[in-house]
């Protein structure tokens, strides 16, 4: 089925969407994103998403395209338009077409772009089975605060842990996880506590992230927002990640280390069925 998608004021069918070959986008990978997950048609966390989205914008320096109200309502029409029951909504932002140059150039109008992907949520085989990472150099920007496009590395090091028959990859600097290729990395010790990297321009501060720890301290879990070491991981009883399409994953192997009993750990599964009712609940 051939999909509505949004483009700079149009609902458009995807084949018909067209972007300029001189969008800084496409030349410099000069845009930000965000991804809301859709759950029986409505949106998760869109107030989230929105404040980041802003927040990125004004770190480079660009501007919103429209209203709150206009981003919430073309949200709502692409999952109408698209029958979307479960999935996600993409939005990017782009500082727009102009003659290549590295200048930002001056009151170019941006381009809006959002379109839907149907996919199971709630059933997730990696999530049930608990995933397998191994860990990678961290050799991304020193700004993965801001939601940009540039998401090449991101990319070869998720080839990469394909490549080494597993699902993802946990990037390392100075010894330190900071975080997954797409997703919040997070340990829980033998001692009970949840242990995940304190926010600083070394992780992209997720959504999910801030809506499980509230959830994790809501059920009296104890959590430690600060660094830790792959070796701490490697002796962790559990851990897991958390995205805003992944919501809670548990990971059961890191570097070829099998995690506990190799099962997805009760912490992790607990924390996934609690961000699951509490998005159901507040999905608008
Ligand atoms: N870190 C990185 C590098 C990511 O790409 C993502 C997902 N976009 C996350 C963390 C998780 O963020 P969120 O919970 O907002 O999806």
């Amino acid at each position: 089925m051939e999909r509505t998608v949004y483009v700079n004021g149009s609902y458009v069918a995807e084949t018909e969407a067209r972007i300029s070959v001189f969008d800084r986008g496409f030349l410099f990978a000069d845009g930000v994103y965000e991804v809301t997950s859709v759950l029986n048609g409505k949106l998760i966390d869109f107030a989230g998403h929105l404040r980041r989205l802003r927040r990125s914008l004004n770190e480079l320096a660009l501007e919103m395209p429209c209203s709150d109200e206009e981003l919430l309502a073309i949200h709502r029409a692409l999952v109408e338009k698209n029958s979307l029951v479960e999935g996600l909504v993409y939005l990017q932002i782009t500082r727009g077409a102009a003659d290549r140059q590295f200048l930002f150039p001056k009151s170019t109008p941006q381009t809006l772009v959002l379109f839907t992907q149907a996919r199971s949520l709630l059933e997730n085989a990696e999530a049930r089975r608990g995933a397998r990472v191994v860990t990678v150099d961290d050799l991304r920007w020193g700004r993965r605060d801001i939601k940009t496009v540039q998401l090449l590395y991101a990319s070869m090091a998720k080839m990469e842990a394909h490549a080494r028959g597993v699902d993802d990859a946990w990037f390392v600097q100075d010894g330190m996880v900071t975080e997954g290729t797409s997703n919040n990395a997070y340990i829980v010790t033998r001692e009970g506590t949840i242990v995940t990297r304190d926010l600083s321009s070394d992780i992209l501060a997720g959504i999910t992230r801030a809506a499980v720890l509230e959830c994790a301290r809501e059920l009296q879990m104890k959590v430690e927002e600060r660094p830790f070491t792959v070796e701490e991981a490697l002796k962790a009883a559990e851990a897991f990640t958390t995205s805003a399409t992944g919501f809670v994953c548990p990971v059961v192997e890191i570097d070829g280390t099998v995690l506990g009993s190799g099962e997805p750990g009760a912490v992790a599964t607990r924390l996934r069925q609690a961000y699951i009712e509490a998005s159901l609940n507040s999905a608008i």
